[in-house]
């Protein structure tokens, strides 16, 4: 019998749907039966897999859960691979977290090439392991590795953060309190599944939590729209950029059309946007649109959930809120001092939701710390009230010009107010005299042009001097990782190019 308490939790939803997806409705008991299948597969011959690491590579259906709890009930510890990335990412990815299995689906067997001569590693089919098996399965302790997520890497080569099974469990708990997860709760997943985000606060929540997560095969506005029209969703979880093209969506339509669209909400009781800064221009518009205003809410794939509005109380634009239940936030400056309300600092992270490590990397885990605190590399301003802004990470959103360390969000939160301006992305570009300068990439809305002295004319009503941009950079889009994050690192490089 499993120890994990996530498992142990399904076991008690039965009959309830706990999946749907383009293939039909899967029940708790459905779910738990193929993963035990699952876990007797990977076991073969032996009694528990001992935290040997299995990677999957699986389209975001029903098997993709069914997979990830027959892991963890075999011992083993779950990577999920990404299914838009590249060969040598996955390979990547397999190699540094030595993985011993990989399952994957025939739809992305091309993707595995570079490792399939490798007899180290073994590789298992689906449906193979989806067939009935019959055996006993281990008892598995919480303290227990459980999962290797790959951060993004938009500022270095990915590392695999790992979490255990108490980690995880404390991360969705925080979740499940502050936003009153519940068994009648269903939730539309349009998130990649190999970054926590899908994972955690939608997947697994709703597992934890008796709900119904309803999966789609990727995102596509026009089906999110359809799906919302079912009117029998409650929650809905995603990255500011799919608010953004739900947005472009329904302007694109006609005016009973987007009626009909504005008419789907009445069910949800809670939309939450992450993982990323959300415009207030978003927030406002979805609002209008939907009639919702979004929670914002601060994490990391090494914290879990951090920071959150209030699900209950009111809501602040610009801001991610409070230290969510049971874990402990505070602002240090470079000394590492704690810092008091009204100061801008450091965001570090205490509590049962940190991460154990870096795989492979105990120097790196150990940098990442001081006194027990996760340093997270993010700058924050600690509000008077206890609500925090997040001022973008170090290394890429604060731009050190002149003596003056500025946010590149705030920059950007300002332009965007500007009528042409559809995107936009500001980073410090090197510079012998003034350290950083402010460089801004632009994608204007079709048809409009528009010249440095002429955006800074106008911005200069809004920022002070140091703020205002001295580059422009015009693009017809913005690079983004598989997030939907902007690559501010290829922003510069495009900067440094040009030059
Ligand atoms: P990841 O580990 O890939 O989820 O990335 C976590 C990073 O995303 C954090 O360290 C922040 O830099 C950023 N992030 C997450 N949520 C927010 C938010 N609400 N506002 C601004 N940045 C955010």
């Amino acid at each position: 019998m499993a120890q994990i308490e996530l498992i142990r939790r399904t076991e008690g939803f039965g009959q309830k749907t706990a999946v749907e997806d383009w293939t039909g409705n899967f029940t708790y008991a459905d779910l738990l039966r193929i993963a035990r299948y699952t876990a007797l597969h990977l076991l073969g011959d032996e009694k528990d897999l001992e935290e040997k690491r299995v990677a999957f590579i699986i389209p975001p259906g029903f098997e993709y859960v069914a997979l990830k709890l027959g892991i963890w009930i075999a011992g083993g510890v779950s990577i999920p691979l990404g299914i838009t990335h590249s060969s040598r990412e996955i390979e990547y990815v397999i190699r540094n977290s030595g993985t011993e299995t990989v399952i994957f689906h025939s739809d992305f067997a091309q993707k595995l090439e570079g490792i399939s001569s490798d007899t180290s590693i073994r590789l298992l089919k689906l449906p193979d392991v989806l067939q009935p098996a019959y055996g006993e399965t281990p008892r598995v302790d919480e303290e227990r590795r459980a999962m290797i997520i790959y951060t993004s890497g938009t500022t270095s080569e990915p590392k695999g953060v790992v979490s255990t099974h108490l980690n995880i469990k404390a991360q969705i708990t925080s979740m499940v309190e502050a936003w009153e997860w519940n068994s009648e709760d269903s939730i539309l997943n349009v998130l990649p599944l190999h970054h926590l985000h899908g994972v955690l606060n939608v997947v697994l929540c709703s597992l934890w939590s008796g709900a119904k997560c309803v999966m789609m095969n990727g995102f596509l506005p026009k089906n999110v729209w359809n799906r919302f029209q079912r009117k029998d969703l409650t929650l809905f979880m995603a990255v500011p950029t799919i608010y953004s093209k739900l947005i472009d969506f329904w302007e694109n339509c006609v005016i009973s059309e987007r009626k009909e669209m504005s008419g789907c909400f009445q069910g949800f009781r809670l939309m939450v946007s992450g993982s990323a800064a959300l415009p207030v221009s978003v927030l406002e518009k979805w609002k209008e649109i939907s009639g919702h205003m979004l929670l914002e809410r601060y994490g990391m794939t090494e914290i879990g959930m951090a920071l959150s509005n209030s699900y209950r109380g009111e809501r602040l634009a610009g801001r991610v809120g409070f230290a969510m239940p049971g874990v402990e936030v505070g602002i240090f400056d470079a000394q590492d001092r704690q810092l008091g309300e009204g100061n801008q600092g450091e965001i570090r992270v205490k509590g049962k939701n940190v991460f154990l490590e870096y795989w492979g990397k105990p120097r790196e885990t150990k940098s990442a710390f001081c006194d027990k605190w996760f340093k997270t590399g993010d700058i924050g301003f600690f509000e008077h009230g206890g609500s925090f802004r997040i001022l973008g990470r170090e290394s890429v959103d604060i731009i050190k010009t002149g003596g003056y360390k500025i946010s590149s969000l705030e920059i950007e939160e300002v332009l965007r107010e500007h009528s042409m301006i559809k995107e936009c992305a500001v980073v410090g570009i090197a510079d012998s005299r003034w350290g950083e300068r402010v460089g801004v990439a632009l994608v204007l809305r079709e048809g409009f042009s528009i010249k440095l002295e002429e955006l800074r004319d106008w911005a200069s009503d809004r920022l002070a001097r140091y703020k205002l941009p001295t580059r422009l950079l015009l693009l017809s889009s913005l690079p983004r990782n598989s997030m939907g994050k902007i690559t501010k690192k290829l922003i510069k490089q495009y900067f440094e190019n040009s030059l």
